[in-house]
Order: C-alpha cells, then sequence, then structure tokens
C-alpha cells in the first residue's frame, strides 16, 4: 500500500469512527460528582457532625473508616463544601482545611498547609516543626474562627510517622481563646486505631462514621450517573456497565476500581474503533489494571524482595518451577554477593516470601515432605516477562537479569 493510502485510511477511520467519550474527565478519580447516591446515611451524619460550626461551637472530632474506593473523600469534601457554602450565607466564621497525608507526607509540610489556609506564611523549609505548629497556633487564635482540619489517608501519616501531629492537634483547643479547631480524620485501614495512643484515639473519635463496601447493584447505579455524562449515548453497552460493577463489587466493593475498569474499557473500544462498550473491552481493561498493579507493586519493592523475585525468576529459568526455600537463598545468596549487599537470614527470607505471597507475586505453599517435615514450594505468580521488562530498566538489579547464578548453572537443562 502506497503510504498517502496508509494515512488516507487512518484518517478515515478515525473521523468516520463513532467517538466513545463525550467527557473523559468525569471518570478520574477526583472528579466530585454533585449527587453521591448510597452514601445519604454517611452524608447526614457527617452533616449533623460539622452542622454546629455554623453557630460558633466547634464540632466533634470525627473519625471516618472503610475501605479505599467507598466514598469517604468524595462525601467529606462534598459536606465541607456545602458547609462553606451555608458558613458565607449566615456569615458564619467557619473555614476548613482539607490535606492528603499520604501526598503530603511531612508532618512539616501538613502543618504547613494548615498555617497557609489560615494566612499565615512559613517558608518551605528552615523551620523546626515545632516552630511552623507554633505559628499556626498563634496564627488561628488571632483569626477567630471555628477550623476544622480533614487529615484524609491519616493511616499513612501514622505508620510512617507515628501519632505526634495528631497528639498536638486533640490538644490545641485547650491553648486558643478565641478560635476553635475540630478534625476529621479519615482513614482506609481499619486496624489504624491499634497504632494510635489510646488518649489520641479517644479524642479523635468523638464520633464514628463507618463506610462499609458497596454491593453490586449500588455500584452498577453509581456508575450508570457517571456514565451518561462521560459516554456518548449508546456508546456503553448494559452488559458492559454491569461486568465492571460486578467485577468491582466481588473485589471490595470498590468504586474507584468499577470506574477505573470502566474508563480503561472505554480506552480499549476507542483504540479497536468499536462502536459500542462491550464485555469482552471490560475483560480486556481488567488485564491492563493488572498489569499496570503488578509493574508498580515491582518497582516499589525494596531491594532484598526485588532480589527473592529475581531470584525464583532465575530458577524458574533454570526450570525449577516451584523451588524450595533453601534453591531461593542459594540464589539469592549469589546474587547478593554480585551486588556487594549483605545477605539477609534465611528466616527472613522466609518473611519476605510470605510478604510477596500476600501481594500476589508469589505463590507459596507449605507441602509435607513425609518424615523429612515441611517445606515451602515457592511459584511464581507471574509471567517472567514482566519481571524481565520492570527489573532490566532497574539501575540496580538490570546487570543482574540476564546474568545465570553459578549455582544454576549446571542444573539447567539444555533447550529449556
Ligand atoms: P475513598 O476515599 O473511600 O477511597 P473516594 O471518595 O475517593 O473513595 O471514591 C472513589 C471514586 O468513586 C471517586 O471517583 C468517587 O467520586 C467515586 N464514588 C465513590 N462513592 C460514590 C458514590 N456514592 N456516588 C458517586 N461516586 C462515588
Ligand atoms: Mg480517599
Amino acid at each position: 500500500m502506497k503510504s498517502a493510502s496508509i494515512l488516507d485510511e487512518v484518517f478515515d477511520r478515525f473521523v468516520n469512527s463513532t467517538k466513545i467519550f463525550r467527557d473523559r474527565e468525569v471518570l478520574r478519580h477526583d472528579y466530585l460528582p454533585e449527587r453521591l447516591p448510597h452514601r445519604e446515611a454517611q452524608i447526614r451524619e457527617l452533616g449533623e457532625a460539622v452542622a454546629p460550626a455554623l453557630k460558633g461551637a466547634r464540632s466533634s472530632n470525627i473519625l471516618i473508616y472503610g475501605k479505599t474506593g467507598t466514598g469517604k473523600t468524595a462525601v467529606a469534601k462534598h459536606v465541607l463544601s456545602h458547609l462553606e457554602t451555608k458558613a458565607k450565607e449566615f456569615n458564619a466564621p467557619v473555614r476548613f482545611c482539607y490535606v492528603n497525608c499520604r501526598m503530603v507526607a511531612s508532618e512539616y509540610r501538613i502543618f504547613a498547609s494548615l498555617c497557609q489556609s489560615t494566612g499565615v506564611t512559613v517558608p518551605f523549609t528552615g523551620l523546626s516543626v515545632g516552630e511552623v505548629f507554633d505559628r499556626f497556633r498563634t496564627g488561628l487564635d488571632a483569626s477567630k474562627i471555628i477550623f476544622i482540619v480533614v487529615l484524609d489517608e491519616i493511616d499513612a501519616l501514622i505508620k510512617s510517622r507515628g501519632d505526634g501531629l495528631l497528639y498536638e492537634l486533640t490538644r490545641i483547643n485547650e491553648a486558643l481563646a478565641r478560635s476553635k479547631l475540630a478534625i476529621i480524620g479519615i482513614s482506609n485501614d481499619l486496624r489504624m486505631k491499634e497504632f494510635l495512643d489510646p488518649r489520641v484515639l479517644s479524642s479523635l473519635s468523638e464520633e464514628e462514621i463507618v463506610f462499609g463496601p458497596y454491593d453490586a447493584g449500588e455500584l452498577k447505579n453509581i456508575l450508570s450517573e457517571r456514565a451518561a455524562s462521560a459516554f456518548c449515548e449508546t456508546a456503553l453497552s448494559d452488559g458492559a456497565l454491569g461486568l465492571c460493577a460486578a467485577l468491582a463489587a466481588a473485589e471490595h466493593g470498590d468504586a474507584r476500581r468499577a470506574l477505573d475498569l470502566l474508563r480503561v474499557a472505554g480506552e480499549v473500544a476507542e483504540r479497536k474503533s468499536a462502536a459500542t462498550v462491550v464485555d469482552e473491552h471490560v475483560r480486556e481493561a481488567e488485564k491492563h489494571i493488572e498489569h499496570d498493579r503488578v509493574v508498580e507493586a515491582l518497582k516499589n519493592l525494596t531491594l532484598h524482595s526485588k532480589l527473592v523475585v529475581l531470584s525464583v525468576y532465575h530458577l524458574k529459568q533454570a526450570e525449577v518451577h516451584s523451588a524450595i526455600t533453601g534453591d531461593i537463598y542459594d540464589v539469592y545468596s549469589e546474587l547478593c554477593a554480585e551486588l556487594g549487599v549483605t545477605a539477609l537470614t534465611q528466616r527472613r527470607l522466609c518473611t519476605l516470601v510470605n510478604e510477596l505471597d500476600a501481594m500476589g507475586l508469589l505463590n507459596a505453599k507449605v507441602v509435607s515432605m513425609g518424615r523429612y517435615g515441611r517445606t515451602k514450594k515457592i511459584r511464581l505468580e507471574l509471567p517472567r516477562s514482566i519481571i524481565k521488562d520492570v527489573f532490566v530498566e532497574d539501575g540496580r538489579l538490570g546487570p543482574l537479569v540476564d546474568h545465570v547464578p553459578r549455582c544454576l548453572g549446571k542444573q539447567k537443562k539444555s533447550g529449556g
């Protein structure tokens, strides 16, 4: 085919293909829909909890928890933006500040964001955390407001920094004469409470709101509302929408996952110049998303966990399809030596194997060896090509990917 006619075909196909998306932005995670079906109870509860602020009283501290994608962030933002509008209407001195603790990962930056919302400027770095906190407290008291602080993904903060910041914030009212502060803490991790000092926990959870998972029917309603503005009319089949809802419900009732499936399925259909998104596109979207999840997980492993995965990779390459811990330890130790890092103990390696099993990257099965006791058979859960693609890009591990460990050299079968 002449190059001109190739382009003719490409461009014609593009122009003539029916559009799938009307507005793809609507499917983004941070898009805030005007309506939040199936969260009426939580919206009411949170609304009742913050309403006293409109009359100048401090509202209770509130702890919100539920798994990811259950609408916690959306509900909190929805309620507070309406509170802000009402406060303007009634001339009530209410202000709020939303901080995502996972994004704003240091205590310094969190206090700096709080300062900014109360009109106090602090340098980007240079002060101690204590000084930033003092400036915040002074600035807050001077502004004579009811200040509501939303600390989203608070579990990330507690896991990395402990509960020092929360302790300071829960006690701040004792030192305020003209302003009041209330905290709304949001956590994706139900076990977070175990990591909190009991005093912090009891003041933080004056009220608690739980967000349960959505079921398939609820997810379908949520998706339909979003799809109506995201997709062109007739571009989305009912079956595909139902499948997105069912798959996300089977996971843990995660609306974010459902929206991701819907968006990626739309993109798959678009690339195939299909007129309608159908089940098959959703199935393909599921594979894309899973692939991306695995790639991200592999990239973010610590060095030693990466070395464990790479050891299992080499064993599989040498056709040892289900290795025992000792086999892995031999290869792992050799890789450590190549890199000039000290190998962890075999016991520690077992812990890493269990973690990788929980993440779905490896499969570790305990098998009985009769009178020789029990051992673990460990298999790779992923195609080798993914591991190769990710680790080849890794500065330190790259050279080890194609390097056959000496201890496996002799085991390798011909033609394998
Ligand atoms: P969480 O904070 O609990 O992880 P989010 O509030 O971020 O969950 O919700 C994930 C995605 O799902 C967001 O895009 C949000 O708009 C959407 N969503 C969640 N619940 C609802 C709902 N009840 N109605 C409409 N969209 C929702
Ligand atoms: Mg959230």
